[in-house]
C-alpha cells in the first residue's frame, strides 16, 4: 500500500482532468473498476458538473529573472483549479494571489477554487517573506474547458443483493495522508474482497472527487441506493495516530455498533464522534434525502494533524505499519458485518446436553475451550431470534470473532438456525 501511495503521490489531481483520470486507470490495473464519465453541464442536484480542468505549466519568475516557484517542483504550488494567467505584476499586485500557512512556515499549504475563477499560488510562509519589491512574470498555462469528471467504481457481487459501500476521495493532489492513503487501502480492501471464497453482501467501492463526485455519484445511482446496508467514507488512514470513528447520521445503524465494537476490543485507544454535517462525503451521503447508514473512519481526523493540506503531508508522514494496521481494522469490520446474524436456539427447553455431542473442550488450549464453553451458553441462552450476534457480543463482553466460529459450529451441530 505504502508503495502504491508513493506512485500515485506525485500526480497533478483535482475534481476532474488528466491526473484524476490517471489515478483511476493505475487503481483499475489492480482492481478492474470501471471508470465512469459525466459531462460538463450535467446537472446533478442542486450543483452542476464544472468545466474540466488540465495544467501543462505554471511558475513565477522573480525581479531577477529567477524562477522562483514551478509548480513541477510540487503541484501544491498551484491554486488547485486555477484559471489561465500570462502576465508581468508588481509584488503588491501578486500578493492577493499568493497563499501561505504561518502555522506551518516550512510548508507549501493546498488551496483550491473549484466554483470562483482565481488564479494563484501557494508557498512556504518562509519563502513569501523573502519575496522582494520589483516586477514578477506570472505564467499558468491551464485551460477550463468543457469536459468530463471522473469517477472509479467496483461492484462485486455476494449472495444477497444487499450492498456494502465503501466510499474515498481522489481528488487531492500531491498529499499522503489525505487521501492517497484512503485511496491504497479501498484498493487493497477490494482485492481481499474480490478473492474472497464466499460473500454474504454485495460490496461496491467507489473513487470520487470529494463532495461533487459524491452528488453526481447518488444522483445517477438514486434508485440503488435503498439496497446499501452499511457503509464507510475511508480517509486519512496512513498515519500512525489511533483510530477515530464518526458516527452516522443515525447514530444508531449496525456500522456505527460494529466499528465501535471492533475498536473497544482491539485494545489500542480510539475516539468516537457523534455526526456533524462537516467533513468529507459522508455529508452528502447522509443528508436527509438519504440518510444512509454510513460513517467516516479514519485515524487521526481532518484538521488535527499539523500536516494536514500541507506539503509535509507527503509519503514520508504515511507509514507500512499504520497502512497495514488500518486494513486488518477494515478486514475485521467486514468479518463482523458478514457474520452478525440473528440465531434462533432449536432446543431451547433447558440446555442442550453439549457433551454427548463432543462440544465440551472441542476447540484450541484449554483457556481456549473455557472461552468456548462460555461462547456457547451465551449464544445458546440469548438466541431467541430478536438478538443479533453483536448485540450478544456486547451483553457478554466477549470477542465477536470467538461468536462467530462458536455459532457456526453450533449451527452445523443442528443446535442453531440463522433468521436473519
Ligand atoms: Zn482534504
Amino acid at each position: 500500500m505504502h508503495r502504491f501511495v508513493s506512485e500515485l503521490f506525485p500526480i497533478l489531481r483535482s475534481i476532474t482532468g488528466q491526473g484524476t483520470r490517471d489515478t483511476l486507470g493505475r487503481i483499475r490495473e489492480r482492481i478492474g473498476i470501471d471508470i465512469h464519465e459525466v459531462p460538463s453541464g450535467t446537472k446533478v442536484f442542486d450543483w452542476e458538473i464544472p468545466d474540466e480542468w488540465n495544467v501543462s505549466e505554471a511558475w513565477i519568475e522573480g525581479p531577477d529573472g529567477d524562477r522562483l516557484i514551478d509548480f513541477r517542483d510540487n503541484n501544491l504550488h498551484l491554486l488547485n483549479y486555477s484559471e489561465p494567467v500570462d502576465a508581468t505584476v508588481s509584488l503588491e499586485e501578486l500578493k492577493p494571489h499568493l497563499f501561505s500557512n504561518p502555522a506551518m512556515p516550512d510548508h507549501i499549504p493546498y488551496r483550491t477554487s473549484y466554483y470562483k475563477r482565481d488564479w494563484g499560488f501557494c508557498l512556504s510562509h518562509h519563502q513569501l517573506e523573502n519575496l522582494k519589491d520589483g516586477n514578477y512574470r506570472v505564467v499558468v498555462r491551464s485551460s477550463l474547458e468543457p469536459g468530463v469528471l471522473n469517477y472509479g467504481e467496483l461492484f462485486v457481487p455476494g449472495e444477497s443483493e444487499e450492498e456494502v459501500l465503501f466510499s474515498t476521495h481522489v481528488c487531492h493532489p500531491s498529499l499522503a495522508n489525505d487521501n492517497l492513503s484512503g485511496v491504497a487501502l479501498l484498493t487493497f480492501l477490494a482485492d481481499r474482497i474480490l478473492k474472497a471464497d464466499r460473500r454474504r453482501f454485495s460490496y461496491r467501492f467507489v473513487f470520487v472527487p470529494g463532495t461533487i463526485g459524491s452528488i453526481t455519484w447518488l444522483a445517477r445511482n438514486e434508485s440503488r441506493v435503498a439496497r446499501i446496508q452499511h457503509g464507510l467514507v475511508v480517509a486519512c488512514v496512513g498515519d500512525p495516530g489511533h483510530f477515530h470513528y464518526k458516527k452516522s447520521r443515525r447514530g444508531t445503524a449496525e456500522i456505527d455498533r460494529v466499528v465501535e465494537h471492533i475498536l473497544r476490543r482491539s485494545g489500542e485507544p480510539y475516539g468516537i464522534r457523534d455526526f456533524s454535517p462537516y467533513g468529507y462525503d459522508e455529508r452528502q451521503y447522509c443528508s436527509p434525502g438519504f440518510n444512509l447508514p454510513l460513517g467516516c473512519l479514519s485515524r487521526t481526523p481532518h484538521g488535527k494533524f499539523p500536516e494536514y493540506h500541507t506539503s509535509a503531508d507527503n509519503p514520508d508522514f504515511v507509514t507500512p505499519v499504520a497502512l497495514e494496521g488500518s486494513l486488518l481494522r477494515f478486514m475485521e469490520i467486514v468479518e463482523c458485518l458478514e457474520q452478525n446474524r440473528t440465531y434462533v436456539n432449536l432446543n431451547p427447553k433447558c440446555e442442550p446436553q453439549l457433551g454427548r455431542r463432543g462440544l465440551y473442550r472441542m476447540m484450541g488450549g484449554y483457556a481456549d475451550a473455557q472461552e468456548d464453553q462460555m461462547a456457547m451458553l451465551w449464544i445458546l441462552n440469548l438466541a431467541d431470534g430478536s438478538n443479533s450476534l453483536l448485540d450478544i457480543a456486547e451483553r457478554s463482553g466477549m470477542g465477536f470473532d470467538r461468536l462467530g466460529k462458536v455459532a457456526d459450529t453450533l449451527t452445523e451441530q443442528g443446535l442453531l438456525t440463522s433468521v436473519r
